[in-house]
C-alpha cells in the first residue's frame, strides 16, 4: 500500500480516527494525501505491466493491492468522437465512457478502493445514500467482499436500472421519503452512530479510486495532455478525484501542462454553476434540485467547494444545460457514435457544444468529455424520448408497407 494519511482539507490537521466523515476539530471536508516519493522515481510505463484499470495505478492508492476487493473494474474505452467534434466545431473531442464499467458507472472505480478499505478496517456493514449508481455499484462490492450493504435511495426518483442492480446484488434498499440531500443525511447520522460505515463520496477513499480516469486517459492520450476535460457535477466529488490526479502528476513531473477541469451541472439542481458565475468560492444550497439527469439532481453537493476549487485553479469554467439539451446530446451520441449513455453522463457533452456555441471553447482545443454512466441504467427516459415503435400485424405486407411506405 503507498504511504498515505488522512487530513482535513480545510484546517490541514491529520485524522486519526478512521470512522469519522469530517475534520473532529473543524467540520471540514477530510482528504487523502499520498506519499508520492517513490512515484518520483518512476515513469508511466513501469505501470504497465497491469492491463489499463484501476488496479495499474496501485502506487497512486491508499490500499493494499493484494488485498483489494475487484471485479476489475476501469479500462474503459476512449472514443475519439468525429462526427460530433465537427458538428460542434472542436478540432478534437474524445468521449471516456464509463458505461463500460463493471456495474455501468464511474462509481466502481471508487468502490473498489473504498470497500477495499472497509475490509481492511474490519467493517461489517457499509451503507450510502444514492441517486442510483453509488448504490448499484456498493451493492456489488459489499457482495464480493461478503459485506451487508444498506442504502438509502430518495423514493421515486431513481432510475429503473440503477434500482435493479441494488436489489439484484442484495442490499437492503430503504427508499426515504425526500431527495438525495435528505436521504444523505439520514445515511450520514447513521454513520456516525456507528450502525454502517458510509460509503458516499464524502469518504476520502472514494476519490481516491476515482483519480484513476485520469490516469487512464492519460495513458489512452500517450500523456499528450488535453486542453480540457469536462465532468458532469451533482455530489461534485469526481471532478475533484480528476483535479487531484492531475495534481498528483504534476507533481511527480510525468506532466507539465493542467488541462481546464469544466464543471456542468443541469439547470434545476447548479449551485456550482451558480458559485462560479458570483466567482465566489463557496455554493449555496438549493432545496428542490430538480433534472432529468437524476444521477446529478443534488441541492446540497457535499465536495461543492472542493469542485470550485478545481475548476478556479485549472482556469477551466462551469455552466449549465438544461434538460433538453441533456436530452439531444445524449441522442446525439447514440445516433452519431453508437455510445449509450444516460442522461447525467449526456450533459458534459451538451455542455462541450454550449460552451463552443459560446466561445468559451477555442475551435483548436483538444476536449475530453468525461460520459459517467450507461444509458441502460435509465431506460424509461430513452423510451420517453424516442419515437413511437411500429404496431405491426403478422403479416410480410403490413411489415412492406411500414418500411417501404
Ligand atoms: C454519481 C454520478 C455523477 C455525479 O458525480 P459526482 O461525483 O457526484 O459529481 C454523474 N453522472 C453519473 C452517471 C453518476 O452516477
Amino acid at each position: 500500500m503507498a504511504a498515505h494519511k488522512v487530513v482535513c482539507w480545510d484546517c490541514g490537521c491529520d485524522v486519526e480516527d478512521p470512522f469519522v466523515n469530517t475534520c473532529p476539530r473543524c467540520g471540514g471536508l477530510l482528504t487523502v494525501k499520498m506519499d508520492l516519493e517513490p512515484l518520483k522515481a518512476m515513469k508511466p510505463e513501469d505501470l504497465h505491466k497491469e492491463p489499463i484499470g484501476v488496479w495499474r495505478y496501485a502506487p497512486f492508492l491508499p490500499v493494499d493491492y493484494d488485498k483489494r476487493v475487484s471485479i476489475k473494474e476501469g479500462g474503459t474505452p476512449l472514443y475519439e468522437t468525429k462526427a460530433l467534434s465537427k458538428e460542434f466545431g472542436i478540432k478534437e473531442m474524445h468521449v471516456k465512457y464509463e458505461g463500460a464499467n463493471p456495474t455501468g458507472s464511474f462509481k466502481d472505480r471508487g468502490m473498489t478502493v473504498g470497500v477495499s478499505h472497509a475490509v481492511e478496517l474490519g467493517a461489517k456493514v457499509v451503507g450510502c445514500a444514492s441517486t442510483g449508481n453509488t448504490s448499484a455499484s456498493l451493492a456489488a462490492y459489499a457482495s464480493k467482499a461478503g459485506i451487508s450493504c444498506a442504502v438509502f435511495l430518495p423514493s421515486g426518483k431513481v432510475a429503473a436500472g440503477k434500482l435493479a442492480q441494488a436489489m439484484f446484488f442484495g442490499a437492503k434498499v430503504i427508499s426515504i421519503d425526500g431527495n438525495f440531500d435528505d436521504a444523505l443525511a439520514i445515511a450520514r447520522k447513521m454513520s456516525e452512530e456507528k450502525q454502517l460505515y458510509l460509503l458516499n463520496s464524502i469518504n476520502p477513499y472514494r476519490p481516491e479510486g476515482q483519480k484513476s480516469v485520469l490516469f487512464e486517459i492519460m495513458d489512452q492520450l500517450k500523456y499528450d495532455v488535453p486542453d480540457r476535460i469536462i465532468v458532469p457535477v451533482g455530489n461534485a466529488a469526481n471532478i475533484w478525484a480528476v483535479y487531484k490526479a492531475v495534481k498528483e502528476l504534476e507533481e511527480i513531473g510525468w506532466i507539465d501542462k493542467v488541462p481546464m477541469l469544466t464543471g456542468i451541472q443541469a439547470e434545476g439542481a447548479s449551485p456550482v454553476a451558480k458559485a462560479f458565475s458570483n466567482k465566489t468560492a463557496d455554493f449555496e444550497p438549493e432545496r428542490n434540485p430538480e433534472t432529468v439527469a437524476t444521477a446529478i439532481r443534488i441541492g446540497n453537493p457535499v465536495s461543492g467547494r472542493k469542485a470550485l476549487k478545481a475548476i478556479y485553479d485549472t482556469g477551466g469554467y462551469s455552466t449549465t444545460v438544461n434538460d433538453d439539451e441533456i436530452i439531444s446530446a445524449q441522442k446525439m451520441l447514440g445516433r452519431r457514435e453508437g455510445v449509450g449513455v444516460e442522461p447525467a453522463s449526456a450533459a458534459s457533452v451538451a455542455g462541450a457544444k454550449k460552451l463552443r456555441d459560446m466561445g468559451i471553447i477555442d475551435k483548436d482545443e483538444r476536449v475530453v468529455c468525461i460520459c459517467t454512466g450507461n444509458a441502460l441504467k435509465d431506460p424509461d427516459t430513452i423510451i420517453a424520448n424516442s419515437d413511437p415503435i411500429f404496431k405491426c400485424a403478422n403479416d410480410i405486407d403490413a411489415v412492406k408497407k411500414i418500411l417501404l411506405g
